[in-house]
């Protein structure tokens, strides 16, 4: 039977010879910079049911019978990411670009990779830093100062009874009217498109890769938990980077990603990677 050192050691090897890599990343890869998971035990789903919160007509019916939980619905999702710092995973996952040819394909939304440096990255959920139209029309890149102007201005509404109008108000520049029509934050709910072009460059990514880490995710929200089966059936090796779910196959690698990847990559390429 395979120890965690050999498992360690096949991956390493798989990484030195890969071609093409693609990582896949969820939630998990930014729980260590402080932005919780959604289905694990402390997870934002325990207390915010996605059957209202990560659809729009439950989002609707929220805001018009009980904006206080609005407010505190996206004070929840908005403040760890308005906050939030590339950790030791993303900043891996950056440094492997530089030995190997590598997309990452995420469903965060957090912006993260970008921030680490990694330079072709799919959000195939999209994104809290951009602003779009209704209908998906880029307005604007926010930064994490102006998002964290937001989470401010939420606070504030939370101080008294938070009123809609309050909270719409507390929303600007994220989300409502501007010269450009109604806006929103360019993020994928329940039942929605995911986002393009982003999700068709994820699946060419997926297609000509012969390496995949699967990092921190339950791999539950399809279509995008689609993609390790899609690489798997074209060829691809994964090598799966969790502590708790041993993903779709492949090599699994237990532990939390901003230990793990560090590691990893420095058995791959040596020292000089960091
Ligand atoms: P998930 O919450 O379903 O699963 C999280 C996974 O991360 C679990 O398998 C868990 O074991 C693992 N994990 C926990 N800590 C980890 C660590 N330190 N290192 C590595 N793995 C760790 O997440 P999901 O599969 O991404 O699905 C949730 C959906 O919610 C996604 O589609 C995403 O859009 C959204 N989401 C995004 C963020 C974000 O942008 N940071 C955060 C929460 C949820």
């Amino acid at each position: 039977m395979a120890t965690p050192a050999d498992d360690l050691a096949t991956a390493a090897g798989m990484l030195q010879k890969a071609r093409r890599l693609v990582a896949f990343t969820g939630a998990g890869v930014s729980a260590e910079s402080g932005i919780p998971t959604f289905r694990d035990g402390t997870g934002l789903w325990e207390t915010f049911p996605p059957e209202t919160f990560a659809q729009w007509d439950g989002l609707v019916h929220t805001a018009l019978a009980h904006p206080a939980q609005l407010a505190d619905f996206l004070l929840a999702v908005l403040e760890p990411i308005a906050v939030a710092e590339p950790n030791a995973a993303h900043r891996a996952l950056a440094a492997l670009e530089r030995s190997v040819p590598t997309a990452v394909v995420t469903q965060n939304v957090d912006g993260l990779h970008q921030a680490a440096g990694s330079t072709e990255v799919r959000e195939v959920h999209g994104s809290f830093l951009e602003v779009v139209t209704l209908k998906g029309r880029l307005v604007c890149r926010l930064d994490r100062a102006e998002l964290r102007m937001v989470v401010d201005r939420l606070r504030r509404v939370r101080v008294g009874p938070a009123k809609l109008p309050r909270i719409l108000l507390a929303l600007r520049g994220l989300a409502g009217p501007t010269l450009h029509g109604l806006t929103r934050p360019n993020v994928v709910l329940f039942g929605e498109q995911l986002a393009e072009p982003d999700w068709a460059l994820a699946q060419e990514d997926v297609l000509g890769c012969d390496v995949m880490l699967v990092v921190g995710t339950s791999a539950e929200v399809w279509p995008a938990a689609e993609l390790p089966h899609l690489a798997r059936r074209n060829g691809a090796r994964l090598i799966v980077v969790d502590p708790g779910h041993p993903g779709p196959g492949g090599i699994w690698i237990r532990g939390p990603a901003g230990q793990v990847l560090p590691e990893l990559l420095r058995r791959a390429f040596g020292e000089a990677m960091f």
